[in-house]
């Protein structure tokens, strides 16, 4: 019986131990940090440590950190201030841009699922100023990476502005090149329902909703000091323990290299060392996933990481996939505290089911 194993990371990661130690210490010393009194003097202490070390973990300035409930409010937070007159989002964006960027120009990808540089250049020049454009750095069901150093050449050029949705790459890829990047902390083992938008320049940007003037007036409402604790501790976990990211892609390699017969979806680009997109013919993937949990692994198709929800893949689609290649295809996600058991243990059960298919079809 293989070891059973939870791979589906890329929805959310386990949360971290030092992230709990964080969130609990911050509960118990709680106060608001807009509070002038002490207890909330030293919650506001509490809340500039947690920027610095966000921001010296990703590798940018604190002031540029804008703490939010989470990646998709990050983004929309972008979107709204950005006062933009057109929207070039890529073809491969998650929802949480797809449906925040309304009446947005679709900027095609290639077969690997990057942005087509040529593509975009023809947009920006056509699109009326000013232009916002969304890339993200990685994706979130293949993990393939953005070419955003052209990306935001190109952007610069046309004089637009860019937003990149790093919700996935955060802490494992350096801080990309952009205007406004959209961060989360529970993908790398921080808490759900806290993120963080950074933002460049903060000349002219413009909170887009009216309350409290928290987050020097940026993002109204109480700030979430234990999840932010949480969010900086996590990120100081993953960055203590310096071999996390090659282990884990030695762990994804492994695991490619056991299946038999699997089409790995985008495996000819550049990609996080954490997400494996995997194609068994025949199988559809709600059958696949429900044969591998029934088994004792976690995974997803697609990505399932809003509601539960399996329907076509919209990224698979952009990248030229047939419909029926595309649903058979699956997300295996891993992270800080995969091991190698669980990923053998996983490969077992792949071309376990992967042999009954052939048996069946034969
Ligand atoms: N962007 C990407 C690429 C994601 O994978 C996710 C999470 O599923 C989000 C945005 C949304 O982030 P959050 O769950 O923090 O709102």
């Amino acid at each position: 019986m293989p070891e059973a194993a939870y791979l589906d990371y890329a929805a959310t990661a386990p949360i971290d131990p030092a992230a709990v130690a964080a969130i609990t210490a911050a509960a118990a010393a709680w106060a608001n940090p807009s509070s002038v009194h002490r207890a909330g003097r030293s919650a506001q202490t509490m809340l500039e440590d947690a920027r610095d070390r966000v921001a010296g973990a990703l590798g940018c300035a604190p002031g540029a950190v804008i703490f939010t409930g989470g990646g998709t409010e990050a983004i929309g937070l972008a979107l709204a201030s950005a006062g933009a007159a057109s929207l070039l989002v890529s073809g491969v964006e998650h929802d949480a841009v797809r449906a925040q960027a309304r009446g947005a120009t679709v900027i095609p990808v290639d077969s690997s699922g990057r942005v087509d540089l040529a593509a975009l250049t023809a947009l920006l020049a056509a699109a009326p100023a000013p232009v916002l454009v969304a890339v993200m750095q990685a994706n979130n069901e293949t993990g393939v990476v953005q070419p955003l150093a052209e990306v935001a050449a190109l952007v610069d050029a046309a004089g637009g502005r860019l937003l990149v949705d790093a919700v996935q790459a955060a802490g494992k890829l350096p801080l990309p090149p952009g205007d406004f990047i959209a961060v989360s902390a529970h993908k790398l083992g921080g808490p759900p329902g806290v993120g963080a938008l950074i933002v460049r320049c903060l000349d002219g940007f413009a909170a887009p909703r009216a309350g409290g003037g928290q987050e020097r007036g940026y993002r109204a409402g109480t700030e979430n000091l234990p999840g932010i604790a949480g969010f900086a501790a996590a990120l100081g976990a993953r960055q203590a323990d310096h071999g996390w990211l090659s282990r884990t892609a030695a762990l994804r390699d492994r695991l490619e290299a056991q299946l038999d017969g699997a089409e790995v979806i985008g495996a000819a680009a550049e990609r996080l060392g954490t997400i494996s997109n995997i194609r068994m013919a025949g199988v559809a993937a709600s059958t696949q996933v429900m044969a591998f949990d029934l088994a004792g692994f976690a995974v997803s198709a697609g990505a399932a990481c809003s509601s539960g929800k399996v329907g076509p893949s919209h990224v698979l689609a952009a990248m030229g996939l047939g419909e029926r290649a595309a649903s058979e295809a699956i997300r295996v996600s891993i992270g800080w505290r995969t091991t190698a058991a669980e990923v053998d243990g996983f490969a077992a059960a792949w071309n376990a089911l992967a042999a009954r298919q052939r048996a069946k079809a034969a």
